[in-house]
């Protein structure tokens, strides 16, 4: 079965108008998180990695600034002090497992209800790309959807999440649905990408798996690299974000082609169930989200089968 999440909303997180559906242009805005690797890895605050976007860390600097009217230094110190207020994980990739129960797949739908985000995630509310009349959102609502019919026809359970994911999510699999855009309509092209610290070990193969089966449904250019914006998405960022995936959740981004293509859209907005196929197949092939054996067609025992026993 199919259901839609609803959020419950940490503080302060809920009275904002819907200008934020009508984002500008260039790369998937809403892709931004920030660094999750060391802080010494982590860019200068007002460098293209850390502008306005998804990555919260506006809401922090706006609030330290408020708060204390301090300097750039003290604005720093002070997001890095937020960076990991969450424990990490406690689990390796070899002591990993997944959820009992039936396989659940979470699309997420990128920008849908983003104007709900919570302060922590401040910067969700003016991402997202518009173009030919379209706000992202609403075509990534429409693929998430129809992949998840026909998933939910195989037999799978699915959850269509919003821009912000509920606190500690957990599914098999999470994959968050977007669309890239560009000031040249030239643009054109899908890219995967797994989480830049993947605590379950497990994302890889599933991009790999993706990357051939979405560009195959699609025939849509793929393109070589994900980008900086797509491994931080903030999603993945358990140790910063409350409302993040848990870290057990096999998780990536598909950013699923340009809006601001011509040719892209002739797939993701007039041809959505090409893209829905390219995601299915990969679902169905990846081990850990494989249909079960016995939907196999029946047939005579097999000799060394139960019955040899
Ligand atoms: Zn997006």
């Amino acid at each position: 079965m199919r259901s839609i999440v609803l959020l419950i909303l940490g503080s302060g997180g809920l009275a904002v108008g819907l200008t934020a559906l009508a984002g500008g242009s260039g790369e998937d805005p809403d892709a931004v998180a920030p660094a999750m690797e060391t802080p010494t890895a982590e860019p200068a605050p007002g460098t293209d990695d850390d502008g306005r976007g998804a990555d919260g860390r506006g809401a922090d600097t706006r609030q330290e600034a408020r708060l204390d009217g301090g300097t750039d230094d003290d604005r720093v110190r002070s997001w890095r002090s937020r960076r990991n207020r969450y424990p990490a994980p406690d689990f390796t990739p070899d002591e990993w497992e997944p959820p009992a129960g039936p396989v659940r797949i979470a699309l997420q739908a990128g920008h849908w209800r983003a104007s709900e985000a919570p302060e922590e995630l401040y910067g969700l509310r003016t991402g997202g790309t518009y173009a030919a009349g379209l706000a992202e959102w609403e075509v990534n609502l429409a693929l998430a959807e129809r992949t998840g019919d026909m998933l939910a026809e195989l037999g799978y359970e699915v959850d269509i999440l919003p821009a912000v994911v509920p606190p500690d999510y957990h599914a098999h699999l999470f994959i968050a649905i977007h669309a890239d855009g560009a000031a040249d309509p030239a643009a054109r092209g899908f890219r995967v990408a797994a989480p830049g610290r993947d605590y379950t070990g497990r994302a890889q193969e599933m991009v790999d798996l993706l990357r051939d089966t979405y560009g195959e449904a699609t025939g849509l250019r793929r393109l070589p690299d994900a980008t900086r914006r797509m491994r931080n998405y903030y999603a993945f960022n358990v140790r910063r974000y409350e409302h993040s995936l848990d870290p057990r959740t096999i998780a990536l981004i598909l950013e699923t082609g340009f809006l601001t293509s011509p040719s892209d859209r002739e797939v993701i907005v007039d041809d959505p169930d090409r893209v829905a196929r390219g995601i299915v197949e990969a679902v169905k092939a990846f081990p850990i989200t494989a249909l079960p054996a016995e939907s196999a067609p029946p047939g005579p025992p097999a000799p060394d089968g139960p019955a040899a026993r």
